[in-house]
């Protein structure tokens, strides 16, 4: 294993990098401001874009900032900005020095590209590195990476990461669930690599695949790339018997490894010596405290390739700097609670996918899976939460439906504090996920169904 020493504290309380992952805060705070000078130097003088934009804003040299909370007067980057400078008007090397890129698929456009230095490279299988080791994995585990590979950063990056620190890598992909379930038994694998929905699938099909549970030797599960409510962590957990973890990243400032939790699940502890988090309010973008929700902005200190000053992820969460029972001092970022834009509004109310999975998660008669659909009656708009039954003898009685059906309206509009039409649909009858799941859609731009 390259230069890393994995430490163990009693227990199965594990470091990648033990040193930098417990730094005093007043030690953070000094080499973020250290990094973040010399990534403004950076940046000015290699990115013709952030040139224009930090001299606009007086900020003609990393001198310029004298403490963490000036980054607020550095301009913030978009998603915009990123595609308007598509595919390579960001970087701050030549061509020459880029060994890899990734890219993110977009929803409308042109994807949203990452170029890394192998500097970058190394940096980023660290990240993941300690992101693993604080979720329980070992050099003795064997991971199964059930995302699929390509230009998404979610499955090399976890491969590169496994690898340093000992892991066994099976690059699987995703699909072919027969296949994964084959590979889970027959090569004794104890770690899972995937999107929650589709572990949540492959728990299903475990179930079904006639084989008893004593022939899987799953243990952990390293789940990112979307949301995963608590409760939906707890399903997936029951029906693969692994413990989760969750971790975050994006194409933007890496991949995945940007935050990671602790076997405590009390946050997901950023990688502060690598990022400067920020939580702004997302209209006045004004600097929020600690523990205040906001949107998470944030700030690369140490990429070479495509460095990005305060990039704005749309992610709502709040960060907390208490450190955290497991010793590690970097700061946590509870789990994000919805995107700026996954955020429907309906009849004024702001709801998101992620409150209504809660609200059904658990409840007795219903499964995890559900699809939200949002249209525009009379002007008005009206939400249709579809949900699907855990067994099928229920539709057999009417009034055991209606029953169910005005629990969970009830329990929604507790929670929402919004009347919603709840349909129960036959199990098994909603969509499935490989990848990111798509729960809801919005027909409000289509025209009125007659
Ligand atoms: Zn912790």
């Amino acid at each position: 294993m390259p230069g890393d020493v994995l430490f163990y504290l009693g227990g199965a309380k594990l470091f990648y990098q033990k040193e930098i992952e417990t730094m005093s805060r007043k030690d953070i705070e000094d080499l973020q401001l250290r990094k973040l000078r010399w990534m403004v130097d950076y940046c000015y003088n290699n990115v013709p874009f952030y040139h224009e934009r930090l001299g606009q804003a007086g900020i003609t040299s990393g001198g310029k900032i004298k403490t963490l909370s000036d980054i607020q007067y550095i301009p913030c980057t978009t998603k915009d900005d990123i595609r308007d400078n598509y595919p390579f008007g960001l970087l701050a090397v030549p061509m020459k020095k880029i060994v890899r890129i990734h890219a993110s698929s977009g929803t409308t456009g042109k994807p949203t590209v990452g170029a890394y230095t192998q500097e970058d490279l190394d940096v980023w299988s660290d990240l993941v590195a300690r992101v693993a080791v604080a979720g329980g994995a070992t050099e003795d585990d064997i991971f199964q990476i059930s995302f699929g590979y390509g230009l998404f950063t979610g499955a090399l990056g976890l491969h590169y990461g496994l690898e340093k620190i000992g892991a066994t890598v099976i690059p699987a992909s995703s699909g072919n669930t027969n296949k994964q379930l084959m590979m889970f038994r027959d090569f004794g694998v104890t770690g899972l690599v995937a999107t929650p929905s589709y572990a949540l699938y492959l728990g299903e099909m475990v179930r079904e695949s006639g084989f008893p549970m004593s022939a899987y030797k799953l243990r952990l599960g390293l789940l990112g790339s979307e949301g995963c409510t608590n409760s939906m962590r707890t399903q997936i957990e029951r029906s693969l018997n692994i413990f989760v973890t969750d971790n975050y990243g994006m194409t933007e400032l890496t991949g995945p490894g940007v935050a990671g939790e602790c076997e405590l699940r009390q946050g997901l502890h950023f990688a502060e010596d690598h990022f400067l988090p920020e939580i702004i309010d997302k209209d006045t973008m004004e600097q929020k405290g600690p523990g205040e929700p906001g949107e998470l902005v944030v700030t690369t200190l140490s990429r070479y390739g495509m460095p990005v000053l305060r990039y704005r992820t749309k992610d709502i969460t709040s960060i907390t700097y208490e450190p955290c029972a497991c010793g590690r001092t970097h700061a946590r970022m509870q789990k994000v609670m919805g995107r700026t834009d996954d955020m429907l509004i309906i009849k004024g109310v702001n709801v998101f996918p992620s409150q209504i999975e809660s609200a059904l998660v658990g409840m007795e008669g219903v499964g995890p899976h559900y699809q939200l659909v949002v249209r525009r009656r009379n002007f008005l708009d009206n939400l249709e939460v579809k949900v699907e039954l855990l067994n099928a003898d229920l539709l057999e009685s009417y009034g055991a439906l209606e029953t169910l059906q005005r629990k969970i309206h009830d329990r929604l509009k507790s929670v929402l504090g919004l009347d919603t039409r709840v349909t129960l649909a036959e199990p098994k009858s909603l969509e499935r996920f490989q990848g990111k799941a798509k729960r809801v859609l919005d027909l409000r731009n289509e025209p009125e169904e007659k």
